[in-house]
């Protein structure tokens, strides 16, 4: 059977279960799915119930904290509350570069000619610097550093907390001009702002968390899970509408998703097609416009 066939089967198949778009539509074969939330390769894919946990700590953190002791703490500072360029849409993706994957992504983002910047996890990179290069041959991406190894910031000593962004920071490819630096959970803190600052780096973080990590391989998120991201319920079985419909809340903006979870993978090339249907143009983060949504 051929890739394209089967691909065209599997397709077949989740537009019968109302799952998938018109085969017509899709002529980049997907990479094999994995669960989301379960290692895909290498040892630091997020565990889902580790996200989850930090999602949910999050929001409680923020629920029960004044606004100033927060801002005082630097504790959120990637939940970006400055206005973007209006309807103007910066896509990025976190926590590879995973083989497959992301081959997938660079394959969609070309047929549109859409830029992206991908958020690499520092030991992940060493693991694969092919993927790395991939990316940079493309000339129309950015790489920014998601850290050495992923750790929740909240949690660890300041020692910790600059050998993870220095590691990083050391592993960003030769050549590579882009100065972004995204937190893992996007859990920040002052000292982690200097020491990212004192770099010449920027923190990096969304105007919509597209809470893809939530949705499964279905592309459904439970109750539980879509109060705790902000899903509506009309949207529970819908990914697409729901980054759509925050788009439109936030009139665009930077968006944050992640190359480890089929269905973030699955949706991508509808996503793209929708938001464009909505009238959002894509950029980069290197766009002027952006700069005063940086930290
Ligand atoms: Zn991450």
């Amino acid at each position: 059977m051929s890739t394209r066939f089967r691909f065209c089967f599997l397709f077949a198949s989740l537009m019968l279960a109302g799952m998938g778009p018109a085969c017509s539509q899709v002529a980049i074969p997907l990479p094999s799915a994995s669960e989301p939330g379960q290692p895909v390769h290498g040892e630091h894919t997020h565990p889902h119930a580790l996200l989850r946990q930090a999602h949910l700590t999050r929001l409680e953190e923020r629920l029960s904290t004044d606004q100033e002791t927060l801002r005082r703490q630097c504790r959120f500072v990637s939940d970006i509350s400055t206005a973007p360029p209006q309807n103007k849409v910066v896509l990025t993706f976190d926590d590879g570069p995973e083989p497959d994957q992301i081959e997938y992504i660079l394959e969609v983002l070309d047929k549109y000619s859409i830029p992206a910047t991908f958020f690499f996890i520092g030991d992940k990179m060493a693991q694969h610097p092919d993927l790395v290069a991939k990316v940079q041959e493309k000339k129309r991406h950015l790489i920014g550093s998601h850290s050495w190894d992923h750790p929740n910031f909240h949690d660890i000593d300041e020692n910790a907390q600059r050998s993870a962004i220095m590691r990083g920071l050391e592993q960003m490819p030769a050549g590579n001009q882009a100065r972004y630096f995204r937190y893992p959970y996007g859990n920040s803190s002052c000292f982690g702002n200097d020491t990212i600052h004192q770099q010449g780096y920027h923190i990096t973080g969304w105007h919509v968390d597209t809470c893809d990590w939530a949705f499964d391989r279905n592309g459904s998120v439970d109750t539980h899970e879509a109060l705790s991201c902000g899903v509506l319920s009309q949207y529970r079985h819908d990914f697409v509408g729901h980054v759509v419909a925050s788009l439109r809340a936030r009139r665009g903006g930077i968006v944050l998703m992640h190359e480890i979870h089929p269905n973030t993978l699955r949706q991508l090339e509808r996503l793209i097609q929708e938001m464009q249907a909505d009238g959002f143009t894509f950029t980069s983060l290197d766009d002027p416009a952006m700069q005063a949504s940086m930290r």
